[in-house]
């Protein structure tokens, strides 16, 4: 679908985005890029849950957006990870992976601190079971940052497995700075977008009683929640699955939950 028409799509009612500045921007993975946004309007902002999103709002450069003119046409958005909030400091941290071409992943490349966003949500979010006692985490890097929310939720008694898919060894890093966990690592080498973790999955055991927080890219996502669902009959209130992207398709909806 083309983008200046989702743009023009009829709104859902929601508050409006609130204005921040970037405050940092740190290179954390050859592909990786954590930016930290600053703002007193964050204050406003409610604390996500695991495995939450919010948009970002691109207005193009040399233009401006008034977000209070009901008729203004909403900037181009895209779907992220609010990964740490500090309502005290009323910092929101972002990464960002470089996969290419993209509004978004330029848009970092050049960004700099003082650029504005506007940034809408959270939204979403999953409830990691308080009776979880095995959890199976699965990701590729765009989810890295929503596996790590997903495993610092885990109550502490779970046996958590994390599996991850991303370019090469320069791309691993630490799922998260307060929970120690070694994630199976899975190298791609190239762009092929999830098969690795459906075979990781296909292959690996683990009890029917377990709860899976699985996110990557759409068709993948959609493949291994069949294989879990009909080849190993588990029980769908025990998977979780939301496709992050698309291969081909620009801004991909943030609901693909992959129920259809
Ligand atoms: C709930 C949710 C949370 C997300 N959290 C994060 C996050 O924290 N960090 C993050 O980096 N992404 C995250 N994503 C994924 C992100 O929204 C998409 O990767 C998005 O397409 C990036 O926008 P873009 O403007 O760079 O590319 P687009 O303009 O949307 O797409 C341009 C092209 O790039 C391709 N593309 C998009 N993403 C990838 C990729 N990862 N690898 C290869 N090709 C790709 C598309 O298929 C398309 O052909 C999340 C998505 C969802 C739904």
């Amino acid at each position: 679908m083309a983008e200046a028409a989702l743009a023009g799509a009829p709104r859902r009612k929601r508050p409006p985005p609130k204005l921040a500045t970037v405050e940092k921007i740190e290179k954390i993975t050859p592909h990786v890029v954590r930016v930290t946004f600053i703002g007193d309007e964050l204050a406003e902002f409610s604390p996500p849950r695991p495995g939450a999103h919010i948009k970002l709002l691109f207005v193009p450069k040399g233009t401006s957006w008034d977000r209070a003119d009901p008729e203004a046409p909403r900037p181009p958005s895209r779907t992220y990870t609010p990964r740490r909030f500090d309502p005290a400091t009323r910092r929101l941290e972002v990464e960002f992976v470089l996969h290419g071409d993209g509004l978004a992943a330029g848009w970092v490349q050049s960004a700099k601190p003082g650029d504005p966003m506007f940034i809408g949500g959270p939204g979403g979010g999953y409830d990691v079971p308080a009776d979880a006692s095995e959890m199976i985490v699965v990701a590729d890097d765009t989810a890295i940052p929503g596996a790590g929310t997903v495993i610092e939720a885990a109550p502490k008694t779970c046996k958590v497995t994390a599996i991850c898919e991303i370019l090469d060894a320069g791309e691993q890093r630490a799922l998260s700075p307060t929970v120690s966990i070694s994630p199976r690592w899975l190298h791609r080498d190239r762009n092929t977008a999830g098969i690795l973790l459906e075979q990781e999955v296909a292959g690996l055991s683990a009890s029917q009683s377990a709860h899976w927080w699985i996110a990557c890219e759409a068709n993948a996502m959609r493949r291994i929640r069949m294989h879990l669902l009909k080849d190993r009959r588990i029980d769908p209130a025990h998977v979780h699955t939301r496709g992050y992207w698309r291969l081909g398709e620009t801004n991909y909806p943030d609901h693909d939950y992959g129920n259809d």
